[in-house]
Order: C-alpha cells, then sequence, then structure tokens
C-alpha cells in the first residue's frame, strides 16, 4: 500500500467519541489525524442536548452532596429489570464504572463547562448524574440554534482543545476502508474519499472508529430489526448521518458485533414517535429554526404537536391504528406492524397526522412554508376526499382512497359525540375533524439511537468473529456493542480510553 499520509493514530468520525479519542490519543504522545466526512465537526453530539451521563462520584455530584460511587454505577446498568441494564457486558459497564469520574474530569480539563443543575433521566441511574454542558457561545456555529442544543458546547470545546493540542482535524473525508495486514495481522491505516480522490492514511499505532452507529443505514438496521424499511428517518439527519461505515469496514476486516439484541430491547428512544409534523426531520427535541446554517436542508420546522387530541393517525391506507395518546412501545409496534400491505410486509410504511383549521387555530400553528414542507410531507385541501387523492410521497407506495379517509374521519367524528373511542381506546376523544380546510402532516416514526454495534474488550480494542483482538483496531461511541446506554457518557469514556490505548501501543 502507498501512503499519502502516516501518523500515529487515525481517528475516524468528529463526534462524542472521536474528538474524546483524538485529544485522548494526543494527552499520551500520539500524533492524530481525525478524519471527518461531514463539512464540520460534531455529529449527533452537536445536536444534542449536551445531558452528559457521567456520575460515579464526580466533581459536581460531590457539590451537590450526591452519593454515588463507580460499584453504584455498576450495579445501576448491569440491573435485571430494565432492558437497557439487563443485556450489557459486565466488562464493559465495569470500566465505564470505574472511569466516570476521570472521564468528566478530562471534559473539565480540554474547558468543557456544565450548568450547576442535576438533571435526572428516564434511563437506569437510581441517582442524578447528568449535568448539561453550556451551549457554543455562537449561534451561526450551533447547527440547531435557539433549542437548548447545548451539545455544541461540548464538542466544539473539544475541537478546540483538540486542535490547540495540535491534532490534524480533516474535514469532508469520508473513510472507505480499513487496511488490515492480510491474512489476520494488525490494522496499518485506512482510505478516504476527498475532493472524489482515494486518500490512503497510515496509523503507524492504532485506528479508532467513532462513526456514530447505523441507524441511518437501512439494509444494516434490518439485521437487528427486518420491520426497519426505507420510510423510517434517522434522528440527526440532515446535518449527521449515521450509516454503518465503522462498522461495515470493520466486518470487512473480521470483526464482530456483540450484544447484538440490546437494539431492541424496546427500552429508551431507539424509535421515537414524531413531535414535529409535517417534514421528514421531526425527531423528538430536535427543531431546526429558519436560521439555522442547514436549513436549506431541514426545509421545514415542522408543526410541533402538545397535544395529540389535536389529530388523528393514520396508516398509509388511511386508517387510524391505535389510540393517538400512546407514546410507547405499544404505539411503535403497530405503527410499525403490517396494515395489509400485500406487496410490502416487511414495515408499516408512512403515518399520516390529519387534523383540521380548528387544530390549527387551537394549536397557533402556521400550515404553510417554512413551516411545512409541500414536497412529499404536508398536504392540504378543502374536502378529506380531496385531501386523501394528494397525499404521494416516496415512501407510500398507492394512493389512498379518498372513501377510506372520509369514513376513518367520520367514524372518529362519532367516537368524539360519544365519548368513546370504541377502536383504540382513546381517552375521550375531545375534537372533531370537521372545519376545511383539512391537513395531513408526515408523522411517521423516526429511529435514533445504535445500540449495538462492534464488539470490543475493556480497552475498546475490536474484537474479531473467534474472539481475538484485531491488532490496532479500536471502536467507541454507537458504533461499539456490548452497553445499552443511550447518549454521551459511554462515547466519551470508550473514546478517551480507547485513544489512550492506541497512543501507548508499540507500532
Ligand atoms: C437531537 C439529539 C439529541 C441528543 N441529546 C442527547 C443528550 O442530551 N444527552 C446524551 O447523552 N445524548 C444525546 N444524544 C445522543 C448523542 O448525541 C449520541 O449518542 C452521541 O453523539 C454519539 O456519539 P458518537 O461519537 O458515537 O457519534 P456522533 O457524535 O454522531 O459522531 C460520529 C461522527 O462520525 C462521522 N462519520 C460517520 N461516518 C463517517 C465516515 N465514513 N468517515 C468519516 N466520518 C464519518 C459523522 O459525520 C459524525 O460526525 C442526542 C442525539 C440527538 C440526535
Amino acid at each position: 500500500m502507498e501512503w499519502n499520509h502516516s501518523t500515529d493514530v487515525v481517528v475516524i468520525g468528529a463526534g462524542a467519541a472521536g474528538l474524546a479519542a483524538a485529544v485522548s490519543a494526543r494527552d499520551h504522545g500520539a500524533s492524530v489525524v481525525l478524519v471527518e466526512e461531514n463539512f464540520d465537526i460534531g455529529g449527533h453530539a452537536m445536536l444534542s442536548g449536551g445531558r452528559v451521563q457521567l456520575g460515579g462520584g464526580n466533581a459536581l455530584q460531590k457539590k451537590f452532596d450526591i452519593e454515588d460511587s463507580p460499584d453504584r454505577v455498576y450495579a445501576d446498568w448491569t440491573a435485571h429489570k430494565r432492558g437497557d441494564s439487563r443485556y450489557n457486558d459486565r466488562d464493559l459497564v465495569r470500566t465505564f464504572a470505574d472511569e466516570c469520574v476521570p472521564t468528566f474530569q478530562f471534559l473539565l480539563d480540554n474547558g468543557v463547562t456544565f450548568i450547576e443543575k442535576p438533571i435526572v433521566t428516564p434511563d437506569a441511574s437510581t441517582v442524578p448524574r447528568v449535568f448539561v454542558t453550556h451551549e457554543w457561545h455562537i449561534p451561526s456555529e450551533v447547527i440547531a440554534p435557539r433549542r437548548n442544543r447545548n451539545g455544541s458546547g461540548l464538542v466544539r470545546r473539544l475541537a478546540e482543545s483538540a486542535r490547540s493540542k495540535g491534532v490534524q482535524i480533516l474535514l469532508k473525508h469520508e473513510m472507505t476502508q480499513v487496511v488490515r495486514d492480510p491474512p489476520r495481522g494488525r490494522v496499518l491505516g485506512i482510505v478516504v474519499q476527498a475532493d472524489g480522490k482515494d486518500v490512503a492514511i497510515e496509523a503507524r499505532k492504532g485506528v479508532v472508529i467513532a462513526t456514530g452507529g447505523h441507524t441511518g443505514n437501512v439494509n444494516f438496521r434490518r439485521i437487528f430489526d427486518p420491520r426497519l424499511t426505507e420510510e423510517y428517518q434517522q434522528a440527526g439527519l440532515p446535518y449527521s448521518f449515521q450509516g454503518a461505515d465503522g462498522e461495515l469496514a470493520a466486518m470487512d476486516v473480521g470483526a464482530s458485533l456483540w450484544a447484538a439484541g440490546t437494539q431492541t430491547s424496546e427500552v429508551g428512544p431507539a424509535i421515537t414517535k414524531t413531535r414535529h409534523v409535517g417534514t421528514r426531520w421531526g425527531y423528538l427535541s430536535l427543531y431546526y429554526e429558519t436560521d439555522s446554517p442547514i436549513f436549506h436542508l431541514a426545509k421545514a420546522t415542522g408543526l410541533t404537536v402538545t397535544d395529540w387530541q389535536e389529530a388523528i393517525l393514520v396508516n398509509q391506507f388511511g386508517q387510524r391504528f391505535w389510540n393517538e395518546l400512546d407514546s410507547s412501545y405499544d404505539f411503535l409496534n403497530v405503527a410499525l406492524g403490517n396494515h395489509g400491505d400485500k406487496t410490502k410486509l416487511n414495515g408499516g410504511g408512512p403515518i399520516w397526522a390529519i387534523f383540521d383549521a380548528n387544530a390549527v387555530a387551537r394549536q397557533k400553528w402556521k400550515p404553510k412554508p417554512p413551516h411545512v414542507d409541500p414536497d412529499g410531507y404536508f398536504y392540504s385541501a378543502d374536502t378529506i376526499f380531496e385531501l386523501a387523492g394528494r397525499i404521494a410521497n416516496p415512501y407510500q407506495k398507492q394512493p389512498i382512497s379518498g372513501a377510506v379517509l372520509q369514513d376513518t374521519v367520520n367514524r372518529y367524528n362519532s367516537f368524539v359525540t360519544s365519548g368513546i373511542d370504541a377502536d383504540f381506546n382513546k381517552p375521550t376523544p375531545l375534537h372533531k375533524i370537521e372545519k376545511p380546510p383539512f391537513y395531513a402532516a408526515w408523522s411517521t416514526p423516526i429511529l435514533h439511537d445504535s445500540l449495538t454495534g462492534l464488539r470490543t474488550d475493556t480497552n475498546a480494542q475490536v474484537i474479531d468473529t473467534r474472539g481475538e483482538i484485531i491488532p490496532g483496531l479500536y471502536c467507541a461511541g454507537e458504533s461499539q456493542g456490548g452497553f445499552a446506554q443511550h447518549g454521551l457518557g459511554r462515547c466519551l469514556v470508550f473514546g478517551r480510553l480507547a485513544g489512550r490505548h492506541a497512543a501507548q501501543r508499540n507500532s
């Protein structure tokens, strides 16, 4: 192989795990190249709420007299009673528990600042462990500004520190291959695409995969859940794509997946009900204001639904399928289930919110661009019949019958009169859908967490399908398997450990 560049450690992906890995590798004496496919750093972490889960008795927990310890972190994240703790690899959780406090300190040492108020999150934790980073102070560099995207402060500070310590960050460099000495030797480097050309980068000590997971890759995500066909969009887009590139490149050189069942343990936001309807990207907490630097890609803010009494949800045949007030996996499983489509047996197809002018007035929605995306994700008409005929979308395989949608609305309106939803038990349906214009808004569930990925040991070294370490290959973040914790905490811990171990390897 002819190398275009040579360095000690190559990190792939400048998100939470990759930035931590790059800084840590540099701290331990390695030269570091960090490649990122996007035009800017940050990945999902840039869009995140910046709620960092690193307990165990960290400096801020002490300040608030919150009693915590590594043992307690370990006990919480291995408890049998919840799906996000039950199936975890105990070795990984033990390391995570022991490394939370040093990782919190690592963030402080690298300029990350936190709001001094503990947050309680709905996960396996039994004490408040989450502190929120300050949002980055330059709105045009926040990507989704003015919506508490506090994770921008985490990644901008880490990137600032990385650059000042000498990490070379190469943007718009997409890793396409991990190069391994055949047949089962050490990993030598990577190939990236930049400006349409292949560039080979030698990694004398190690390569760290931190590409953020797989939920945007339809083929890959269906390994775990065959229902997840193409209509389901990925949270974080259109900014940051989780395309399973790291997993695929590592599997090409023999890597194994780990604890694959955690992806479908039905706890937390692996799959979510959409909250902002009429846009393709309606993930719960993510809202692109019109001054977002990527608004031209997002195309619409969406209409935020604060009360699902305001709309009914219908499937791709125009039929209701569940109580709209429910957001649990009961709702999601029915939404993802087949509703009688004989041509497409997997996946539930598009879900549409149907509502009327009265709902718009009550919710103070503005059902026009830039709030909605009429290019396939939002429709209006003066009659329900006409509305059905207008719905056209790449994922809507057949037109909705006007007669069926009219029947659905009539039946629902009769439930409002009687006060009883005889079909799906929505508690006291409140509002008839009766005043034109009528609206149909994209409301298909959206995917978020990658909760499984590559098998690693506790130093984040990738393990192959025979249970042996692949020398020189590391993985951290959502591309790492074995620990089904939502979000930043595990990504930062194992990113930091991967960078340190890679830097300390003999080349
Ligand atoms: C809206 C939203 C809110 C969230 N809020 C929180 C929160 O408050 N608290 C919390 O703990 N978690 C939160 N999360 C989750 C958290 O952001 C992620 O778990 C975390 O960022 C994952 O870190 P990562 O390093 O694995 O991936 P990322 O941070 O996504 O970084 C991966 C990077 O790899 C790059 N990449 C991918 N493929 C390639 C390739 N082939 N070549 C080069 N680069 C590549 C991507 O472009 C990306 O920049 C939130 C996520 C979202 C989307």
